[in-house]
């Protein structure tokens, strides 16, 4: 009974299977930016790709945070689902001493090029995490390893939310955006980036594994228009080959601006709602409008291609 619930029978009109044909502006039953318990998600890979196929998304792509311990199992829901699951993982990077995000996707297996920088950015987060503890505990934040640990039973690594709901608990912020607000956000104490690939690394790498590298939320850096030129420029010249035009909600003027910054650079357009939990704005594939442009899709890519085209 509850396996009819979530399992479409071929005749089901609603298990519309992905067309790769589909323009940008057509877009539906897409979201290319999703995370699961594999990272800092709060839906497990399967309890994810089910939540999408109710959403009516007929392709995803699970995209946590520096690992991709969780695309098998969401490879082999959506499977089940009827649904296409693209591999993915969004890339910690730095750039001029701003942390980027790049979203890289693929087509089959992880390559040795992919398997090395994953577990280069593993001892990353590890020695990050241990730097974060120290200076959130000259904040005060006593055992703050440990606090972050609790927060984090699945033994994920650690990112900046264990440390802010560390914060929370022990009473030294409100809520989860205020510890961000004073502790974790961009320029702040435990605002870590040194242990982080270059994007220049990050780039050499994907290239090697014959992913197709995207800048994950470009709006989302609070970079002027000029600096965000200037990464997409450099981001391009270093063989990354797409950008999300839309992650989420953002404003449509900005989408229409930015397509045009896309545009110029000969990037394709990729887009996701960047989901985390349910209870919150955002839920898969929850996306702005779609501005007019001359933007080829990510699903266009010739290299992602055959990702999309069905289960
Ligand atoms: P990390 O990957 O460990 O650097 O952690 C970054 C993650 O923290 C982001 O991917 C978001 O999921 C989360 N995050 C960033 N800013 C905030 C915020 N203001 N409030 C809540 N979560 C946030
Ligand atoms: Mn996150
Ligand atoms: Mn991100
Ligand atoms: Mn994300």
């Amino acid at each position: 009974m509850s396996e009819q619930d979530t399992t479409s029978s071929p005749s089901d009109p609603a298990a519309s299977f992905f067309d790769p044909g589909m323009t940008l502006e057509q877009a539906g039953h897409i979201d290319l930016h999703l995370h699961s318990t594999a990272s800092d998600g709060r839906l497990s890979p399967q309890a994810l790709m089910q939540l999408c196929h109710q959403r009516g998304l007929s392709c995803a792509a699970l995209t946590d945070h520096d690992t991709i311990d969780g695309v098998e199992a969401a490879a082999h829901e959506a499977r089940a689902l009827g649904m296409t699951l693209v591999p993915g993982v969004e890339l910690s990077t730095r750039w001029q001493g701003v942390g980027i995000h790049v979203v890289a996707l693929w087509h089959g297996s992880p390559d040795a090029a992919m398997t090395a920088l994953l577990e280069r950015l593993s001892r990353a987060r590890h020695d990050r995490a241990l730097e974060i503890a120290a200076r959130l505990e000259k904040a005060g934040l006593d055992n703050a390893l440990e606090r972050a640990r609790e927060q984090n039973p699945g033994s994920r690594l650690l990112g900046r939310p264990d440390f802010a709901r560390a914060l929370v608990e022990a009473g030294l912020v409100p809520d989860m955006a205020r510890a961000f607000k004073r502790y974790l956000g961009a320029g702040k104490t435990g605002d870590v980036k040194v242990h982080w690939p270059t994007l220049e690394e990050t780039l050499e790498s994907t290239r090697q594994a014959g992913a197709v590298a995207v800048v994950a939320h470009p709006l989302r850096y609070r970079l002027t228009r000029r600096r965000l030129g200037l990464l997409l420029d450099e981001f391009a010249a270093l063989g990354g080959e797409g950008a999300e035009l839309i992650s989420g909600y953002q404003n449509d003027d900005r989408s229409r601006d930015l397509a045009s910054m896309l545009v110029k650079r000969g990037l394709y357009a990729s887009l996701g709602s960047d989901f985390h939990y349910q209870g919150g704005a955002l839920a898969p594939g929850t996306l702005s409008r779609v501005p007019r442009s001359q933007l080829v899709p990510i699903w266009q890519h010739p290299r992602l291609k055959p990702a999309f085209e069905g289960p």
